[in-house]
């Protein structure tokens, strides 16, 4: 891959064909965009940066903060008169982004590391991608007072609640079983997610020590206030 230029690197994802026909730069897709709406991030100029195949304006692009910023609505994929998925594109940039490690380059982008850590952390542990424990009080304050009262009493809380915590049996974030949580790695190991994990950890391992860090710990938890 090493001596590929970048843009026929990006072709080789199945999406890219699906995403990009011929951009005629008409802006519609910015107009429905809500992440163009709030904030710099732009649709149309993604699409145009990737159809100029300039390996150098791809590289910045894989190394800032503007792939992050799509919220994956899709809304421009009902919209655009030529039926261009930006949506989609940037899913092909965000994985080349940490496939190749552009993604450390970004504040936004640095945070693939929390991310990857909770949730599929989650995933392959649990079975959820959000399991009651990962949601803790310190890192979201935005859960008030109420949240911290749960948190402390999550077992009373989720039984009163009717839900069967942790437990086998059915019921709401009930125990999934060990031969259901191997089947799930082996979804990830068969689908390349398993080895994209692997990047995210070892680039951000490498970017922590970089910015002078000996605690992947303390990497975490500044990477997910927004500190670094
Ligand atoms: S992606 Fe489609 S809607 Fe957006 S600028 Fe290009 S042609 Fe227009
Ligand atoms: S998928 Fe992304 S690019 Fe498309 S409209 Fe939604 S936020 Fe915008």
């Amino acid at each position: 891959m090493n001596n590929m230029k970048l843009s026929e690197i990006l072709k080789q994802d199945i999406r890219y064909k699906e995403a990009l026909n011929a951009c005629m730069n008409c802006g519609i897709c910015t107009s429905v965009c809500p992440a163009a709406e709030f904030s710099d991030y732009d649709p149309r100029i993604l699409l145009n940066i990737v159809q100029t195949e300039d390996d150098a304006e791809l590289e910045k692009l894989l190394k800032s903060d503007f792939i992050w910023l799509c919220g994956q609505c899709m809304s421009c994929k009902t919209r655009c008169p030529r039926n261009n998925v930006p949506g989609l594109m940037i899913n092909v940039l965000r994985r080349y982004s940490q496939e190749l490690g552009y993604f450390t380059e970004s504040k936004r982008g640095r945070q693939q590391y929390a991310l990857n850590k909770v949730l599929n952390g989650n995933i392959l542990g649990e079975g959820y991608c959000i399991v009651p424990e990962s949601v803790k009080p310190d890192l979201h304050p935005e859960q008030g007072p109420v949240w911290e009262w749960i948190y402390r009493n999550l077992p009373e809380f989720y039984d009163r609640m009717g839900a069967n915590l942790h437990k086998p049996g059915a019921g709401v974030l009930r125990k999934i079983d060990d031969k259901d949580l191997d089947e799930i790695r082996r979804i990830f190991e068969e689908t390349g997610a398993m080895e994209l994990q692997d990047a995210i950890n070892k680039f951000s391992e490498q970017k922590a020590e970089d910015l002078g860090y000996d605690d992947m710990n303390q990497y975490f938890v500044d990477i997910f206030k927004g500190n670094v």
